[in-house]
């Protein structure tokens, strides 16, 4: 059963004309309230669908919010802590990019949409965790400059011998992802009829031993779909418990309980209200660095449908 305080946020959300985006992360009483639940990738291209409303709220990270807001010039996009913000995206500066281009001038630049708009827009197209494969394959030059997930990278790399990927930076992670470390394999040998399930910003180690690799969302459909009954998880807790809440007839073993993304994490219910009635934490992007953003993460699109 709802509570008070998400009926009167429902109701804001219906008298204000706004959508609630959420990513898997959220705590469940946020996604108990959302429009659309999803990744970063499809809550991007939800964002580029998005008509007929005047706000979008997002509950998600700096960047996530970013995207939705150069998506949507003609709306506004309301953040309900603007404090959320990607430790990793912070990792990639726009500096950077054009440091690595002088190095490779052949060579041609694939971003994480984990990223800033100003670094977006010196990117030649962007990719998420469920098509950087796809992406990579998809794009000319033998070698392509990618960040800033240096084990997005690696993993890429595993699977497409006949390009270099070169990370930048070389130190680029995400605290939440890279901390999995041993206890995925032990939960192997104490479970050994779930499948393992790893995001590919896990260390090669764990992605090694997992029998599924993908994206939240992926990770959500296969576990939905497939005959496979139990899964130990290894990505934040909010995914599990959207998983355990939708997907009631399976198993979800958390790999390590107290991986949790504290940024995500920085949303409230409270503050959802909030944002809702004051209309004061907006998202704001330059517009000639969203135009250029833009047309990286709409080249992104293409080739993902392609
Ligand atoms: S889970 Fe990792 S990549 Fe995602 S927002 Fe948190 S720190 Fe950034």
């Amino acid at each position: 059963m709802l509570s008070t305080l998400q009926k009167e946020i429902l109701k804001l959300k219906k008298t204000e004309n706004a959508v609630l985006l959420v990513h898997n992360y959220q705590t469940i009483d946020i996604q108990e309230i959302a429009d659309y639940i999803g990744d970063s990738y499809e809550l991007a291209v939800k964002a580029s669908q998005i008509k007929d409303v005047d706000y979008i709220v997002f509950c998600g990270v700096d960047f996530m919010a970013e995207t939705a807001a150069i998506l949507n010039p003609d709306k506004t996009v309301l953040i309900p802590d603007k404090n959320a913000k990607c430790p990793m995206a912070a990792m990639l500066p726009a500096s950077l990019i054009r440091e690595a281009r002088l190095k490779h001038p052949h060579a041609e630049v694939m971003v994480y949409v984990n990223t800033w708009a100003e670094t977006k827009a010196e990117a030649d197209v962007t990719c998420t965790s469920s098509n950087a494969l796809k992406i990579a394959k998809k794009l000319d030059s033998e070698t392509i400059l990618f960040g800033p997930d240096k084990n997005l990278a690696l993993y890429v790399q595993d699977r497409l011998t006949d390009k270099k990927i070169i990370p930048i930076p070389d130190y680029g992670h995400c605290y939440v992802h890279s901390q999995f470390t041993y206890e995925p394999v032990k939960m192997k040998i104490e479970y050994p009829d779930a499948i393992l399930m790893a995001h590919p910003e896990c260390s090669p180690e764990v992605l090694k031993r997992a029998d599924f690799i993908g994206s939240t969302s992926q990770m959500y459909t296969y576990a939905k779909t497939s005959p496979y009954k139990k899964f130990i998880v290894t990505t934040e807790i909010g995914l599990i418990q959207r998983m355990q809440r939708e997907i009631p007839d399976k198993i979800f073993i958390m790999a390590k309980p107290d991986a949790v993304c504290t940024q995500m994490k920085m949303h409230t219910l409270e503050k959802i209200k909030e944002v809702l009635v004051n209309k004061d934490k907006i998202v704001k992007v330059d517009s000639e660095i969203a135009d250029k953003a833009r047309k990286a993460i709409l080249r992104m699109v293409d080739l993902t449908n392609d």
